[in-house]
């Protein structure tokens, strides 16, 4: 099943006049801002759109399958599912003085780092621009109109470190980016993209107009090990990784922060911090330590060593961070949501995996 043509944020935007056919055309320029500039939850708070145009529509190109608030209400995560089945997952979080949206951008993900749920589960399939621009539209809409407890109405930042490789599926995410930045108004500076290391599209990302964030999931600091985590790295080694992340910097003035997920008695030796250390100097990169979160397919466990690790980055002059709890909250969700429930759905179908 599919409803493309009545799903506005399946429609270009310039194009949505055709979805109000026989309206007069300042519908499609208020609708647009319905979508964009003032997202709602439903086509019925389209206020100002006559009944008849906003019974045509089907607002969100997903159903919503599960939502999960945590962190006292500061925290909302959504499993949305597309009518093809396909699951995306976004999760709120907000802050006294912010709030990010952690968005996906592929249905799964092709490349099967060993430690990522997402990874575990392979790849489904990539997600359109308008499904990924409306994951952002649907947690601003949320913000907006049911709000977080002592988070601003506002979002502010946008990352995308939900399921997928954003740069595994370029043209789609980058006119999600150029609908968040030239639609809904927001800031390219708010806006951060992670990937494993796809080095041409790094090189790509540097010749775009915006000045997005840029992070990198390096993992280790040297090849034999990131292979055996990130299999993509026999494709673009660490090297080539490096020079496109200088490159990035160079070209776009902003510093790009590195992502290092901690696995206990892998990656949290002394030498590897050392490497990392290196790699963060030349780089000017932030480190972003992330505790992991033990998957089901994967015996690897979070490291014990988190803090000797963060302290002997920060004795080599490097800006380290741990993900701090809420951070984790993302990774958390990142993969693991779509999990839960497949492991619910296996649990179900038990019963009957015995006959024959
Ligand atoms: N594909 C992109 C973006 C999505 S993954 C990338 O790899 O960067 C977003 C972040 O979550 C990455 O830094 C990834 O390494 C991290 N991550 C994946 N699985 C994790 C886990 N089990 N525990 C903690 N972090 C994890
Ligand atoms: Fe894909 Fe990123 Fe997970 Fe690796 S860590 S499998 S690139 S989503």
């Amino acid at each position: 099943m599919s409803y493309h043509g009545q799903v506005p944020y399946l429609t270009p935007p310039d194009r949505l006049g055709d979805l109000l056919e026989g309206e007069p055309t300042y519908r499609a320029t208020q609708l647009r801002r319905w979508l964009y500039r003032t997202p709602v939850l439903r086509t019925d708070d389209m206020t100002n759109l006559p009944l008849e145009a906003r019974n045509r529509l089907r607002l969100w190109p997903f159903d919503v399958e599960v939502e999960q608030t945590a962190d006292a209400g500061q925290t909302v995560k959504w499993l949305f599912r597309a009518p093809d089945g396909a699951a995306m997952e976004a999760v709120l979080i907000g802050y006294p003085d912010r709030a990010t949206v952690c968005i996906s951008s592929q249905a799964g993900c092709a490349l099967g780092c060993t430690f990522c749920a997402t990874g575990q589960f392979g790849f489904e399939r990539h997600l359109d621009a308008g499904e990924i621009v409306a994951q952002v539209a649907y947690a601003a809409a949320h913000l907006r109109t049911v709000g977080l407890a002592g988070v601003p109405r506002r979002l502010t930042n946008i990352v995308f470190m939900g399921m997928g490789e954003p740069l595994a599926n370029y043209d789609r995410v980058r006119e999600a980016i150029r609908r968040i930045v030239e639609e809904m108004s927001m800031s390219a500076r708010s806006i951060t993209v992670s990937t494993v290391g796809l080095v041409p599209g790094m090189r790509r990302l540097a010749e775009e107009p915006w000045p997005v964030n840029l992070a990198v999931s390096l993992h280790a600091a040297d090849d034999e090990l990131r292979t055996s985590l990130v299999p993509i790295n026999a494709r673009y080694p660490i090297a080539e990784v490096e020079a496109a992340a200088a490159h990035y910097f160079e070209t776009k003035g902003r510093r790009v922060s590195i992502e290092w997920t901690l696995m206990d008695g892998v990656n949290d030796t002394d030498e590897q911090a050392d490497g990392l250390a290196a790699i963060a100097r030349r780089l000017h990169a932030h480190v972003n330590v992330i505790e992991m979160n033990p998957t089901p397919l994967s015996a690897l466990q979070p490291s014990s060593r988190i803090d000797r690790f963060l302290a002997r980055l920060r004795r080599s002059g490097v800006n380290a961070t741990k993900r701090i709890n809420r951070g984790q909250e993302i990774d958390a969700a990142c993969g693991q949501l779509r999990a839960i429930q497949a492991d619910e759905q296996l649990k179900t179908a038990a019963p009957n995996a015995d006959i024959g």
